[in-house]
């Protein structure tokens, strides 16, 4: 699933067509996980493409006169540029041709993304925003604010921070990588952190998802612009999917050895000796 670094690279990737005119949009199925905006095409053809924003794991694609289409990727969703037009592929529910004849194909074989309309106004107030915490990246992230996020949390350190409530943008693989990075362990209760244990978290889902978009940016890039390769960071991940494979963080003669915890129905994987 798509999360804050995946996205980010993808929205980066659309500067390409950001301030050319959408001159058509192509519907091929009424919905997605919730169905498209009605007369969608009539709402947004004709619009420019401003600017290109990002939210959590949402973009917010800003056209000229004041609608903002709000796209969620869900679970499988990519987006394919190409430089003309292209014979429908499978899978491809939604394609915008702007102005310079480019192509943006929204591909989602499990429909799990979103497409929804709002006004450039209402954005922040839209129910799927609204109650979103803050950017981990931005400067309103901070230690204090998350030792104030975790507050009276009587669930495990795990799941209060694939709550989007508490920060934007998270979900499991970079939650795992950043619990790693800080020494932090999953089944700790939430509420339980303190002074420099929820420094070092703070700092550590910055520089885990900075890492992130810097390292695979370009691959993910590439994925955009129709190489059709997944682009991932595997190779990246410390310990994510990584069960019974050797711990990076420790010595080889400790014989550590990355594990693997299901908590609330997903994968948690943690070194056992320094995440506590
Ligand atoms: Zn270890």
């Amino acid at each position: 699933m798509p999360e804050l670094p995946e996205v980010e690279t993808v929205r980066r990737g659309l500067a390409r067509v950001v301030g050319l005119t959408l001159t058509r949009l192509e519907q091929r199925r009424p919905d997605l996980r919730i169905p498209l905006p009605s007369d969608f095409a009539k709402q947004l053809e004709g619009r420019r493409l401003e600017g290109v924003d990002r939210r959590g794991k949402y973009m917010l694609w800003r056209f000229s006169g004041g609608p903002v289409l709000i796209v969620h990727l869900g679970m499988s969703g990519t987006l394919i540029l190409r430089d003309g037009p292209r014979a429908p592929e499978l899978h491809e529910h939604v394609v915008f041709t702007f102005s310079d004849g480019t192509t943006l194909a929204y591909q989602d074989p499990r429909r799990f993304g979103l497409m929804t309309l709002t006004t450039a106004d209402n954005a922040s107030q839209h129910r799927l925003l609204a109650d979103m915490g803050p950017e981990p990246l931005g400067n309103e992230f901070n230690g204090p604010v998350l030792a104030a996020a975790l507050k009276g949390r009587k669930s495990p350190l795990k799941a209060a921070l694939l709550d989007q409530r508490l920060v934007a943008g998270l979900g499991n693989i970079y939650v795992c990588e950043a619990l790693y990075r800080a020494g932090l362990s999953p089944e700790r209760l939430a509420g339980t952190l303190r002074g420099p244990a929820v420094e070092r978290l703070a700092q550590a889902i910055k520089a885990v998802l900075t890492d992130a978009i810097a390292a695979g940016g370009s691959s993910l890039r590439n994925y955009v612009q129709a190489s059709g390769e997944l682009g991932y960071f595997q190779h990246r991940w410390a310990v994510y999917g990584k069960e019974g494979e050797r711990c990076p963080g420790c010595s080889p003669t400790a014989r550590c050895r990355v594990q693997r915890v299901v908590q609330s129905a997903r994968s948690t994987f943690y070194c056992p000796r320094t995440q506590t």
